[in-house]
């Protein structure tokens, strides 16, 4: 007896089993319609077996087999069967999740658009050159080219503004010649119309798919389509367009392969980046991680010679230089209002010349605590355990007053008139986020144009596009902003970063955190100085004679990573181990806590895999939830899968009702 199993999107962990018959021939990989309880489903079969669990008079036949987007491959199932057991999440949720939405209804997909009789014939490859490659990018390009055809790993360790974004174009001019499609990864495609831009320009008469979460139903279902047929020559996306079936992968480019947005946070928690390894590795074609700070994972891969290093070292637009960095030392220099006196005057120095200025600070709103100096109160969030963060009231908005925002959960309330333990009535703003920065700017220099980015300022994706662009036609005379500013734009007018608040990270339990600051104030240092105009930095902290703080004046994120992978090597962390978490939370803590401990007792740890004692998060409880978490490590990747299997089978029974749980292979947040 043929059976087919269907992956189906329903929280079950299992294929469900359906009646193979003649009269509706189906294979793995055809989109299907079954009958499920009353209803019908849209499923994948993804294999055929020959017996079910089922008794054979309950098994039914599938409906019908949908023929209006081409069958998944081999290769993509080969994928999700590999995601799917590397990330511990069942082979059903994890094609069903893989698929857009529109592809798992009922509903008919909306109509192909044409696709050109030939669309690798003559004229798709005409590539409009940008600049002629410089030696090191020609050098670049050259290595990959000869990859081209095989799976090899390249790490391109470009410095901010080297010209890596010319180095992928002129590989995927040559992989379209050869009548193969390549896929370019991004972290934020929103934040980036510029890259799309760049890339439409340079393929004038290229199909592009661009793919990204916040497309619309449609949208998404014919770039999709346009991928999965073929059609689209190139595949511009988030991490998600790693899952696109593509049938002629030629090349995967990951450009900012350190960017932490790779990582999907909830459901198949796979890492974007590992994932377009594994599928360059089924696809037999190159890949290549680019970034100017290479995360430590790929840098030891490099040094182990997994991954072929290719350096860009040099600013491609002649003259242009790495911006010089310097500290500002805070035990030295009083800054009243969070800005000490050298920032001001570099900024006013460049006022006075017509350059802009960036301010950078990584905290919303305008104070992250509000506090009665007479008693000790600070107004908290009532579901979790953190502070509320004080929020002026939105030039743009329709609030009218401000308010007390929780940055965890999202709750919001007025602020208080006075203390509620106290009576106190003259309640203090403590510290400060972007809008106090650019309240104090705006005493400061009344006379300039502030812009402040954050997510507040800007609610909507067009919005900030359009402030973005404006920024890089040279609006604003100062700007403020989070790291939505930090990532990719080319400001060419722009000549100073000053970085606040860097300390905080200097100060995180999280071995992560250093290698991320390097990272964010490289990446937002090299906003300055694109052009001929020299580049400065100025970052303020209490701890100038820092390392991290020397390496990244010297701009030397070799000698940087380094003495971070011998801290951890000592220290036994990745990538010298390999580690997943078992996060749950409860309603009340000692629920989430049993749980946990009893998880830790459930399989014996094999030899070389370390079970760590249960812990709770720093910000243990969250919109009412008490989170707590457990490391598993093991300097053996199989010895670490072959436990997580055991495991993640032996779970589910142990977990109380109303306690949530899941697994995160090669975790990277632990707050
Ligand atoms: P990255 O992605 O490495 O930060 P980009 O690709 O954005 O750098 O390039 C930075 C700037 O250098 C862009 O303005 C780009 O047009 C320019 N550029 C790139 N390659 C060259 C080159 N070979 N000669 C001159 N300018 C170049
Ligand atoms: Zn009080
Ligand atoms: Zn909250």
């Amino acid at each position: 007896m043929r059976v087919l199993r269907v992956a189906l999107e329903v929280p079950v962990a299992k294929l469900f089993d359906y009646l193979a018959e003649d009269r509706t021939p189906a294979g793995p990989g055809d989109r299907v319609v079954v009958p499920f309880g009353a209803r019908q489903r849209v499923g994948v079969v993804v294999e055929i077996g020959d017996g079910s669990a089922v008794s054979t008079a309950r098994l039914k036949p599938i409906v019908r087999v949908l023929d209006d987007a081409p069958p998944l491959s081999a290769a993509w199932l080969e994928q999700m069967r590999f995601l799917s057991s590397y990330y511990q999440r069942p082979l059903g949720e994890t094609v069903a999740g893989a698929l857009p939405p529109r592809l798992r209804s009922l509903k008919p997909l909306p109509k192909k658009r044409g696709s050109s009789a030939d669309p690798f014939g003559s004229g798709a490859p005409r590539y409009v050159a940008g600049h002629e490659p410089n030696a090191a990018q020609a050098l670049a390009i050259g290595r990959i080219c000869a990859a081209l055809g095989d799976f090899r790993i390249f790490l391109l360790h470009g410095i901010t503004g080297s010209g890596k974004t010319e180095v992928y174009l002129r590989l995927i001019a040559q992989v379209i010649e050869r009548g193969q499609q390549a896929l370019a990864l991004v972290p934020e495609i929103g934040l980036t119309p510029q890259l799309e831009a760049r890339f439409r320009q340079a393929f004038p008469d290229a199909r592009i798919a661009v793919l990204h979460s916040a497309l619309q139903d449609t949208a998404r279902t014919h770039a999709w389509l346009d991928a999965a047929c073929g059609d689209a020559q190139i595949v511009l996306g988030t991490r998600l367009a790693v899952l696109t079936p593509m049938p002629r992968l030629g090349l995967v480019v990951v450009d900012e392969e350190h960017d932490a947005s790779y990582k999907q946070q909830e459901g198949l928690r796979y890492s974007g980046r590992d994932a377009a390894i594994v599928r360059g590795k089924l696809a037999g074609c190159p890949v290549v991680l680019g970034t100017a700070t290479p995360s430590l994972e790929s840098w030891f891969n490099c040094r182990a010679g997994r991954y072929e290093l290719l350096a860009l070292a040099e600013r491609a637009v002649p003259g242009a230089k790495l911006p010089v960095v310097g500290t500002v030392d805070l035990r030295a220099e009083n800054a009243q209002h969070g800005l000490a006196k050298p920032v001001i005057e570099a900024i006013a120095s460049r006022l006075a010349r017509g350059e802009q200025s960036l301010v950078f600070i990584n905290r919303r709103g305008y104070a992250p605590v509000l506090a009665c100096e007479a008693c000790g109160w600070a107004a908290g969030c009532n579901r979790c355990s953190a502070r509320l963060v004080v929020h002026k009231a939105a030039e743009r908005s329709r609030e009218s007053s401000g308010c007390l925002r929780c940055h965890h959960c999202g709750a919001a309330q007025a602020i208080p008139r006075g203390c509620p333990t106290c009576g106190n009535v003259d309640l203090r703003p403590l510290g400060r986020g972007t809008q106090r920065v650019e309240e104090t700017l705006a005493g400061l220099f009344p006379q300039a144009r502030i812009l402040r980015i954050d997510r507040d300022s800007s609610r909507r994706r067009g919005d900030l596009a359009r402030t973005l662009a404006g920024i890089g036609r040279g609006e604003g005379d100062i700007l403020v902003g989070t790291q939505l500013l930090a990532k990719g734009h080319d400001f060419p007018n722009l000549t100073l970063v000053c970085v606040l608040n860097a300390d905080n990270a200097l100060l995180s339990t999280d071995y992560r955190s250093a290698e991320r600051l390097f990272a964010t104030l490289a990446q937002v240092g090299g906003r300055s100085g694109r052009r001929e105009q020299p580049g400065e930095v100025l970052v303020q902290t209490r701890y100038p004679g820092h390392p991290m703080f020397q390496a990244l004046t010297r701009h030397d994120y070799a000698g940087f990573a380094q003495s971070q992978l011998a801290e951890r090597e000592s220290a036994g962390f990745p990538p010298y181990v390999h580690e997943a978490a078992l996060r749950a939370e409860a309603t009340r803590l000692e629920t989430t806590m049993a749980f946990l401990n009893a998880a830790a007792r459930l399989v014996p740890a094999p030899e070389g895999v370390r079970i760590y004692d249960p812990v709770p998060h720093v910000i243990t409880r969250r919109a009412g939830y008490e989170r707590a978490q457990l490391i598993v490590q093991s300097a053996s990747r199989p010895a670490l899968q072959e436990f997580l299997r055991a495991w993640s089978t032996a779970l589910p029974a142990t977990a109380p009702s109303g306690l949530r749980w899941h697994l995160d292979v090669d975790p990277i947040e632990f707050d």
